[in-house]
């Protein structure tokens, strides 16, 4: 059983696109009525931005913001807030800017509404670093959390692509760590699992659109579910290092959590197997360490600490300070492993892809058997039917005994079949393959009558009849006069159309099943006439069980499912140019409809078969009768 200890904190979210227009009013609901408006050097346009929003509700406007929030800048911007007589803070820009204002609110308790540009987070954690005498000091506190976040979409599309990237790598070390935080909780990890994922698919097409607003909300959004993961759950190793780098060694913040990202979960990742497994399912990639370096890598990112700074010889130092004092992490912290780390990552070396196991071995082996398979296709079946046969024994464990319990019931499959009875069929019928089959030969035939499955009855060659004959040749059951017209997709009959047709009889057994009848009964083959149109009598359709005394019956049974098909009329039809249609007809209200075993019910095939009273349309004498009306129509 789990245990965890969760605080949510009070905090108002206004997201969308244009949001800065609300900045005013969201400023007053604070109680604010002057304004100190804070940016970074490069941020003059959106402070513009803002400022015109507030109009005269600005007192002053402080652009000088820097990163790492050194303490000198903060006492600068102090200093400018107490002369203007401001009483709210209002930031727009990245982690810098938005440090300044925490630090501001924690010397004066002055209310911030911040307006975040990057994807860092800062903006929903109770977290403020300041650097003072080249020194980074860390402190939680509830007093720095801004009161309001207006996250604006449109103010992000001016973000420079590679500090998109790069910010965005920031946000993702933040879920990362979040989920073999000790302080991991349900809430969290939700939130991380759903960053990841937000953020492995927006970023990249953000790189390719940096303006198109979609990709930045997105990515946005998946920023603020990391922004509140970093905010609620202690992180490990990786924030350490890169925490290390930038306030010591004085290396960009978002830039060296890229370059260490994917060396800081590789070094983790055997000690959180679980956690990373989830990552790496987030990500959509087989190894989340190397599918992390990939992706940076891949969208042009930093891979090296070299390229960003670093100099080596600071090397041992910086891990000398990652293990100087003692804080979470799954793995235990060995100066040694951490040098290693970082020597990999300052030369850009790829963290090492996973050894692949034995299993995996094996199915590459025999995947590569087939290689040289000449048909491109045939090719692409076999090795596809080699790794899914292979994953399904490894997850399911399949033992020595069911693998050849297995054998033996396809041999005994094989062994039940003749030249009548079709125990492959059936049992493709009955696991559903021959419906997914049909299913998706049927998506490809648009506005055409839906197809059904073939199923084991069908007799190739059967006895041709005119139009108006009785297939039941007398046989007992409700009289049932068909009358269907076979036409194309515009509704244009098609003269001349074979169709072939077959069924139960009233006690759901066909033909070849009654040993005691005298040639084909209840199935025939007819031709349209000129307008596309067929008439024949035969008998209502029975409900009636799959044979059951084969290998199929006996899965049935295990399973504790009923063998009944719904009843149906079989149609095979098939004219010049245009694409076969195999199908069935089931009656409206009749049994099964919604458990047929072969799953080959579908709504558009089942049709009433109307009872009448009076004399049918070609005068013959019956006392009770139905009537089947349908339209089929083929593709071209
Ligand atoms: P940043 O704020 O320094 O911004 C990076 C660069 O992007 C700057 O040059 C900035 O001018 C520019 N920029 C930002 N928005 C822009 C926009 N919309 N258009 C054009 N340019 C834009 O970097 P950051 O990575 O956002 O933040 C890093 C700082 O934040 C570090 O000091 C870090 O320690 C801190 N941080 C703190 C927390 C926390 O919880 N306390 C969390 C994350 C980061």
């Amino acid at each position: 059983m789990r245990t965890f200890v969760y605080s949510s904190r009070q905090q108002r979210i206004v997201f969308g696109a244009g949001t800065v227009g609300q900045v005013r009013a969201e400023v007053e609901l604070l109680g604010g009525s002057r304004v100190l408006v804070l940016a970074g050097p490069r941020g003059g346009d959106l402070a513009g931005r803002v400022a015109d929003v507030l109009g005269p509700l600005v007192a002053e406007r402080f652009d000088g913001a820097a990163m790492h929030t050194p303490v000198e800048v903060t006492e600068r911007a102090l200093a400018v807030l107490r002369e203007s007589g401001a009483d709210c803070l209002v930031a727009v820009g990245g982690g810098s800017t938005i440090g300044l204002a925490k630090a501001l609110a924690l010397r004066t308790d002055l209310p911030q509404v911040v307006l975040p540009t990057t994807y860092a987070g800062s903006e929903v954690t109770p977290v403020l670093g300041e650097t003072a005498d080249g020194r980074k000091v860390t402190r939680s506190s509830p007093a720095v959390l801004p009161e309001t976040v207006v996250y604006d979409v449109e103010l992000t599309t001016g973000l420079p692509v590679d500090i998109s990237l790069t910010s965005a790598v920031n946000a993702l070390a933040h879920v990362v760590e979040a989920l073999y935080s000790p302080d991991a909780n349900p809430v969290t990890d939700r939130l991380a699992l759903d960053a990841i994922a937000g953020i492995a698919e927006a970023l990249p097409r953000v790189v390719r659109d940096p303006v198109a607003l979609e990709p930045r909300a997105d990515l946005l959004q998946a920023a603020w579910l990391a922004g509140t993961c970093l905010g609620t759950v202690r992180m490990g190793l990786h924030h350490k290092l890169a925490h290390t780098l930038g306030g010591s060694f004085g290396l960009p913040h978002a830039e060296t959590h890229t370059v260490l990202l994917p060396h800081t979960m590789a070094y983790n990742a055997p000690a959180a197997p679980d956690a990373f497994v989830r990552i790496a399912r987030a990500l959509g990639v087989p190894d989340a360490p190397t599918g992390v370096f990939d992706l940076v890598a891949g969208l042009g990112g930093p891979i090296s600490l070299r390229a960003i700074g670093m100099a080596e010889g600071d090397l041992p130092k910086a891990a000398e300070l990652a293990v100087a004092q003692p804080y979470p992490n799954p793995r235990e912290l060995r100066e040694d492993a951490i040098a290693t780390l970082l020597t990999d990552a300052w030369h850009g070396r790829g963290p090492a892809a996973p050894q692949p196991s034995a299993a995996d071995r094996l199915t590459q082996e025999v995947v590569a058997s087939f290689g040289s398979t000449p048909d491109p296709r045939t090719r692409h079946l076999l090795t596809g039917l080699v790794e899914h046969l292979h994953r399904f024994v490894v997850e399911h464990d399949v033992t020595d005994a069911e693998w050849r319990y297995a054998i033996d019931f396809l041999t005994r499959t094989g062994q039940k079949c003749d030249d009548t009875r079709q125990e492959f069929i059936l049992l493709s019928d009955t696991l559903g393959v021959s419906s997914m089959v049909d299913l998706l030969t049927n998506s490809r035939t648009e506005g055409t009558t839906p197809s059904a499955v073939l199923g084991p009855f069908y007799v190739d060659g059967p006895p041709v009849r005119a139009q108006g004959a009785d297939i039941a040749h007398g046989m007992a059951g409700e009289p049932l006069w068909v009358d269907v017209r076979v036409t194309d997709q515009h509704d244009v009959p098609l003269p001349q159309a074979i169709v072939d047709v077959w069924q139960s009889n009233s006690d759901g057994f066909y033909d070849i099943q009654l040993p005691e009848l005298d040639g084909p009964v209840l199935r025939a083959r007819f031709a349209t006439d000129d307008d596309g149109r067929l008439r024949f009598w035969t008998i209502l359709p029975a409900a009636y069980p799959i044979p059951r005394d084969g290998p199929v019956g006996e899965m049935l049974d295990a399973a504790g499912r009923h063998p009944f098909r719904a009843p149906h009329v079989h149609f095979m039809i098939g004219a010049p140019d245009h694409t076969p249609l195999v199908t069935q007809l089931f009656p409206a209200g009749g049994d099964y409809l919604d458990s047929d075993t072969v799953f080959g019910v579908k709504p558009e095939l089942v049709v009433d078969f109307t009872p009448r009273d009076g004399p049918p349309p070609d005068g013959r004498q019956v006392d009770r009768w139905s009537a089947l009306h349908y339209t089929f129509r083929i593709a071209r």
